[in-house]
């Protein structure tokens, strides 16, 4: 089966979207980093103006919920003056980039990352989800997440060009690697269509020009969990939901000096040792690692079942990974999954080791019978 229409654009700072809570804001930090006194303005603003909720998302971004349209320009304004929206609003949109989060300054990832930034404004208009991965640490991490122009690093550490979907790409010198990024987003724009609309089923249908074929990309990167790092600590924050009080005590108790974002529910507190809390995850055997949930209902106006509490109340019961997903779009996980869940009309639907638009084995089971069912997987 194929996946429902998702919505086809991400929110933005100055095009947020509307959901059940109200209007998601979201602010791409400038090199996934913000400075303390960053994080801490970001809670005030999300309290002030949203419903003092903050996303973490797949895309390494924060979006700030429960925002009400009256308000939107005067937390655009509060943004701005804490730096966070440096962008042209035209080019907003188009900063849509990963970054390797272990760079440091004037290293090949900085350096690329800003040379990406100051020419974005060259790139054709692209479709919105279309995105880039500055992936240069000396192994790719990125290889699960979404973005569709890769750069990355041969085993024998050059510089690599990678479209997504293919397993090898081609070898660029520092100085050419936005020009060969600019290249294949037109080439991408020129072969696109209505349903081919990313790199990678673009790229299973329709051939790259040989040269861009060559190299295979170095093996991947151990995953990052919760602890320590040498850059500080590392937090897991369960479905990538954070209360903004809770952030801000957080970070002014650790004295980090500032905050680093993932696209895996992470953050990095640079500087700062592990804090013993409850309200983030701080170990790797934590059950709520493998479990992804959507906001579901009431936030989501298209569900009709609640999720993140009944995943909460399932992780200590799953073997395996579990994702419980408010209808069929599946967007906390759009992907497969050990188990999942479904809702559909109220009661849940049960998926194997598929999507959350795959045939389920089980339909129509109510929120109190699940334990029993997950547990058996
Ligand atoms: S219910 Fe969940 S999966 Fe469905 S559209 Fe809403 S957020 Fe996405």
């Amino acid at each position: 089966m194929t996946r429902p229409n998702a919505k086809g654009w991400c929110p933005g700072a100055y095009h947020p979207m509307m959901s059940g809570d109200g209007l998601v804001v979201r602010v791409r930090p400038v090199l996934t980093r913000l400075e303390q006194s960053q994080v801490l303005g970001i809670c005030v603003a999300a309290q002030d103006f949203g419903s003092g909720i903050i996303d973490l998302t797949s895309r390494a971004n924060l979006q700030i919920r429960g925002v009400q349209k009256q308000n939107h320009n005067a937390l655009l304004q509060r943004l701005n003056s804490l730096d966070l929206v440096p962008d042209d609003p035209a080019l907003e949109s188009r900063r849509n980039f990963l970054i390797s989060p272990f760079w440091k300054k004037g290293d090949l990832t900085h350096r690329l990352a800003q040379a990406l930034t100051a020419r974005l404004c060259e790139m054709p208009k692209l479709p919105p989800k279309v995105g880039f991965a500055i992936d240069t640490g000396t192994a790719p991490m990125f290889l699960n997440d979404s973005a569709d122009f890769r750069l990355e690093r041969t085993p024998s550490g050059e510089l690599l060009v990678r479209a997504d979907g293919m397993t090898r790409g081609h070898i660029v010198a520092e100085d050419e690697a936005i020009n060969a990024l600019i290249e294949m987003a037109h080439w991408f724009n020129e072969n696109r269509t209505d349903t081919l609309k990313r790199m990678a089923p673009l790229t299973a249908k329709k051939v790259l020009p040989v040269q861009w074929q060559g190299t295979l990309r170095a093996a991947p990167a151990s995953e990052l969990t919760p602890g320590m790092h040498e850059l500080g600590a590392v937090y897991g924050a369960a479905f990538g939901k954070i209360e903004a009080s809770r952030l801000s005590n957080l970070i002014s108790s650790t004295g980090a000096n500032a905050m680093r974002i993932t696209p895996w529910r992470l953050f990095i507190f640079e500087g700062a040792d592990l804090t013993d809390t409850t309200d983030f995850i701080t170990g790797v055997a934590d059950p709520l690692l493998r479990v992804d949930a959507c906001p579901g209902a009431p936030l989501c106006e298209t569900a009709t079942v609640k999720t993140r509490g009944l995943a909460r109340e399932l992780a200590p019961f799953v073997k395996r990974d579990l994702h419980v997903s408010g209808c069929a779009k599946g967007c906390a996980r759009p992907r497969r999954c050990a188990v999942t869940l479904v809702g559909n009309a109220g009661t849940f639907d049960l998926v194997h080791d598929g999507a959350p638009w795959d045939e389920p084995v089980q339909t129509g089971m109510m929120p109190g019978t699940l334990k029993d069912c997950i547990g058996e997987n």
